[in-house]
């Protein structure tokens, strides 16, 4: 295009013909969570940046480098989300929800991050996520795995690999940071410049490195897992065995440390090997401190989110199919048969809610309304003339070949595409 009217970069359209397969993860994902007892939550795209500062760290990349932020004319300080939770804990806190018992909320929409567009990689992308307020037994964050390895199962995806790691009591980990600072001081000419920045801000993010040149000083460092508190252990262990008794399979990675600052104990990531580098498609973990650092009274949180984008791709990939929906069109020629044509697609569409009707405008050649039944790929015309008119029949022709054109009687129209859809 030659003028500038063009999207932003990073930020894209989802045009009709891929927005079937959003809607049937989107659904098919919300319908999960409310059977899991997820009540859906929706929060401001824009929250104050200190919001985000406070629950997510300063030192993460988010906050350091892919944060939309601008001030207000008052001089506040404004941003757009960068991820979810902050704005869920924000709301808990400021409705003082957590005190009427244990809160189980999904939300799904639109996330902004300022990072270099790729494939699976986006400025604006969308999540759905999950969290869960006041519950700190390792039960439910075995029931937050089971609920996922489900959901794969039922949109259809292959190949995902469930990794977890603990993180620990937020007291032990710095105890541990204390002693991997010190290895990582020991090796500090084999590691990388950003390395070196976050050996002053947050050592433990260097275990998340993926510059493979530095992948033998980080098998060499101290283990998280061998400083931890007991209780950490125990929780750890528990949650294994439920996922050992759930036949879900799972890899300890004591790598595995998260992005944000806020996780404690549990953390996940759902990878898969089919995307490239951008292999994480639902990440989360245990956030217990994070309701009292943002203000509200202690309460252990848990939560997770999935990147839509990704499953996206991975179902294309995949080429998973969805079941297809099946639809009519409606073929109708003079005047009369256009009033009755509106009748009987108000009546099919209550009687077959899950049916696709098209209802052609035109009033005249069927030669053309046919031609553009088939161009909507339509299974059934549905046609409408003056005979049929007088004689009180409508004709059916089936256009992929399930048999032949047949001529009924309008009441058994519902009857006949409930044994023939
Ligand atoms: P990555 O390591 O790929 O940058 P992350 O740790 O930054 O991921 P989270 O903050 O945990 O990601 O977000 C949860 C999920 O959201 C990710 O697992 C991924 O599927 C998706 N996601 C994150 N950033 C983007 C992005 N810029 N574009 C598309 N999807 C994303
Ligand atoms: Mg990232």
């Amino acid at each position: 295009m030659s003028n500038n009217i063009k999207a932003v970069r990073g930020m894209n359209d989802l045009l009709p013909a891929e927005s079937n397969l959003w809607v049937f993860v989107e659904k098919t994902m919300s319908e999960l969570f409310n059977s899991y007892g997820y009540k859906f939550i929706r929060t401001p795209i824009v929250e104050k940046t200190d919001t985000f500062c406070r629950a997510i760290g300063e030192a993460t990349d988010i906050v350091e480098k892919e944060m939309y932020t601008w001030k207000e004319n008052n001089g506040e300080s404004l941003s757009l989300r960068p991820e979810g939770t902050a704005g869920c804990v924000r709301a808990m806190i400021e409705h003082n929800l957590p005190r009427e018992g244990i809160q189980k909320v999904f939300y799904r929409g639109p996330m902004f991050r300022h990072e270099r567009p790729q494939k699976g990689r986006y400025r604006q992308f969308h999540q759905i996520g999950v969290e869960i307020f006041g519950a700190d037994k390792s039960k439910i964050d075995a029931e937050l795995m089971a609920m996922t390895h489900s959901l794969w199962d039922r949109l259809g995806l292959k190949n995902v690999t469930l990794n977890i790691n603990t993180l620990g009591s937020a007291d032990s980990r710095s105890n541990y940071k204390d002693i991997l600072s010190s290895y990582l001081n020991d090796n500090y000419d084999k590691l990388d410049e950003d390395s070196h920045r976050r050996l002053k801000t947050n050592p433990l993010r260097i275990l998340d490195s993926k510059n493979t040149d530095m992948q033998s000083v980080i098998n060499g460092s101290p283990k998280l897992i061998d400083h931890l508190d007991d209780e950490s252990i125990q929780h750890f262990d528990e949650f294994k065995s439920y996922l050992n008794y759930l036949n879900i399979p799972y890899h300890v990675d004591h790598k595995l440390v998260r992005g944000l600052d806020y996780y404690n104990r549990t953390v996940f990531e759902w990878t898969t090997n089919d995307l490239g580098s951008q292999g994480a498609i639902c990440a989360g973990g245990r956030y217990d401190g994070l309701v009292e650092t943002m203000g509200g009274t202690p309460t252990p949180g848990i939560g997770f989110a999935i990147g839509i984008e990704r499953i996206i791709l991975l179902l294309q990939q995949q080429g998973v199919d969805l079941s297809k929906t099946s639809s009519i069109y409606i073929v109708s020629m003079g005047n009369e048969a256009q009033l009755l044509s509106m009748k009987m697609a108000e009546d099919l569409h209550k009687e077959l809610p899950e049916v696709i009707l098209y209802n052609d405008i035109s009033i005249g050649n069927l030669k053309n309304q046919l031609k553009r039944a088939n161009k909507a790929d339509a299974d059934y015309a549905l046609i409408i003339g003056n005979d049929e008119i007088s004689n009180n029949q409508v004709s059916i022709k089936p256009l992929k070949g399930q048999g032949k054109q047949t001529t009924i009687n309008p009441e058994n129209l519902v009857q006949y595409f409930k044994e023939n859809l």
